[in-house]
């Protein structure tokens, strides 16, 4: 069963309601630690590339920008299954 869908509404939390929570909303991943920043910060998600084995995101630090991770959402490719 494919639940990317659902693994992202995990990471960035139910608990968080609607109202007033926008700008969060990209706070996809835990956070991360930025050099530039010296700390730990939030990160955004931005998809990079698109390969066979997936979808490669980059982490970028929400207040300097600076890239500070990057991640490959592998997706169970129905096409790959030989039956
Ligand atoms: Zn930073």
């Amino acid at each position: 069963m494919i639940r990317s869908a659902d693994t992202r509404r995990t990471v960035s939390g139910n608990s968080r309601k609607k109202a007033g929570a926008d700008a969060f909303k990209e706070f996809d991943a835990s956070q991360l630690y930025c050099p530039r920043c010296k700390r730990a910060v939030p990160v955004r998600k931005r998809l990079l590339l698109v390969l066979s084995e997936g979808d490669k995101y980059e982490y970028l630090c929400t207040f300097c920008s600076e890239s500070v991770g990057t991640k490959i959402d592998r997706k169970a490719k129905p096409s790959t299954i030989i039956r």
